[in-house]
């Protein structure tokens, strides 16, 4: 059977080889990280030594692309209602595609994007699309993964309607993707304490967006209680989400085959927040 792919997401300082070693170490099967300073615009290109090393340590340690789920910058805004400042969203995002592409990955986490009041949902939904589009157009092989929001501010992509309507207007539907951030779900009001309510999102899920395009999770308990829309991260177990929603994701083999990946705010649990994922699969728990 596919495995589960847990893990975390790792440090690239020093340079992208160093992630898949961060994550070897941490017992992690899984792992994201940031290609380039997240919160820069520019950077340097990732040069032709560092590419493989990057490959030559995920090889060595056992992580294919498809437990890779790498994550674009936080300033990028693919549906900025500004035509200037969309037109260097979408450069930025082209060039993280590109290295994605480079590095051989198959996948890149991106936030939806911003309406920043200025223009109504549905407006900005069709820019966020159309970015996708251009960036999809002039690369190959790396699927757009739209994560979901907690809804914080004008961010969108809060919703699993959100999500299909985006994906709706994308023109290659093989290259797009969706991530579900456990955090985000439940300060967006998906209630999931419980493993019924837990059944219920995941239908939910399955009918608006459909798990033919789940590419990955983050597993985030939520300091922030349910519907606040804020966006606030906990370890496993300690916040208003609980236990249940972890040991159920880990029994249910629709999210085998993708990476999992820990967002955490304590990194000296990550191991320990691993094993006992782990444990969960396999039933021991
Ligand atoms: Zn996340
Ligand atoms: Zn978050």
């Amino acid at each position: 059977m596919t495995p589960y792919f847990v893990g975390a997401h790792v440090s690239a300082a020093g340079g992208v080889h160093n992630a898949p070693l961060n994550a070897a170490r941490i017992g992690a099967t899984a792992f994201a990280l940031f290609t380039k300073n997240q919160r820069r615009w520019a950077a340097k290109p990732l040069d032709a030594d560092t590419v493989a090393r990057f490959r030559d340590n995920c090889q060595k340690h056992g992580f294919s692309a498809q437990q890779i789920l790498p994550h674009d910058s936080y300033l990028i805004n693919l549906g900025h209602p500004e035509p200037e400042a969309r037109a260097k969203s979408q450069a930025a995002f082209l060039d993280e595609m590109q290295r994605c592409q480079q590095l051989g990955l198959c996948y890149l986490n991106l936030h939806p994007g911003s309406h920043l009041r200025k223009i109504s949902e549905a407006q900005c939904i069709e820019l966020i699309a159309d970015s996708i589009n251009q960036a999809l157009r002039q690369t190959e092989g790396v699927t757009a993964v739209l994560e979901n929001t907690a809804g914080q501010g004008s961010n969108l992509g809060y919703s699993f309607e959100q999500l299909a309507q985006i994906i709706a207007q994308v023109e290659d539907r093989s290259r797009v993707g969706v991530c579900l951030d456990t955090c985000h779900l439940y300060a967006a009001g998906y209630a999931l304490n419980t493993a019924a309510e837990c059944a219920a999102v995941f239908a939910e899920f399955e009918r608006i967006v459909g798990f033919d395009y789940l590419c990955g999770m983050h597993l985030n308990d939520s300091k922030a209680a349910l519907g606040t829309r804020l966006d606030r991260h906990h370890s496993l177990g300690q916040g208003e989400i609980g236990w249940p929603l972890f040991r159920y994701l880990m029994q249910d083999a629709r999210f085998r085959g993708v990476p999992l990946v820990l967002e955490t705010i304590d990194d000296t649990l990550w191991p320990e927040e691993i094993r006992t994922l782990q444990q969960f699969a396999a039933g021991q728990d």
